[in-house]
């Protein structure tokens, strides 16, 4: 998914662009150890993608819909999510990137910048999208789906908030029923007091 800068128009340029189950599967399991989400991609997905150009730059407006699964945090059972991937970014040339960070020794015009948020009198949404560098001439769409999908994951998937999790002593899923088990909670970061006391 290459989109060449000769592409957008005065008017922008609107894609939808199918965002393959190899990809979503690529960037939720990981392709370095390690890396694996937990997530499973359930299906494709499109990208809708709108470009503009701005000042020198390109602002990519993209949204997508990822279908993911992932065992509940708590007790394990299957979590389905329609997980929803909005992002705004601003894409700045190298050329034109290498030229701002010129310009950050300069502490007046540091000064400035700070003071100009959102007081330019500029576009409001250019100052609210995330600044990403390009070469100038091809934006590739498949780094950015990567990056913006791990970034919309929530931390930990749970069936649902109340969800009471499975017994540590008997594995029921609490959910079910209760099991009887003598439930002794014990604060972990007291964990360590209470071995002493037996020692
Ligand atoms: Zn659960
Ligand atoms: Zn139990």
């Amino acid at each position: 998914m290459v989109v060449k800068i000769e592409q957008i128009k005065e008017t922008g340029l609107t894609l939808d662009e199918p965002v393959g189950l190899p990809l979503l599967t690529e960037v939720l399991e990981g392709a370095a150890p390690g890396t694996d989400t937990g997530f499973q991609a359930t299906g494709p997905s499109t990208l809708h993608a709108t470009f503009r150009k701005v000042s020198g730059g390109v602002l990519l407006e993209g949204k997508l819909t990822a279908h993911v699964k992932a065992p509940c945090k708590r007790c394990l059972a299957e979590v389905t999510l329609d997980l929803p991937v909005s992002f705004l970014l601003n894409l700045v040339p190298e050329s034109l990137a290498r030229g701002d960070d010129f310009n950050d020794d300069d502490e007046s015009s540091m000064e400035k910048k700070e003071r100009g948020q959102g007081e330019s009198g500029g576009s409001f949404e250019l100052e609210s999208a995330d600044q990403q560098v390009f070469d100038g001439k091809t934006i590739d769409l498949d780094p950015i789906v990567r990056e913006q999908v791990l970034l919309a994951l929530p931390m930990n998937a749970v069936c649902r908030e109340d969800c009471q999790g499975l017994c540590a002593q008997c594995g029921q899923n609490l959910n079910e029923k209760k099991c009887g088990c003598e439930t002794k909670v014990v604060d972990p970061r007291l964990a360590p007091l209470k071995n002493i006391k037996l020692n």
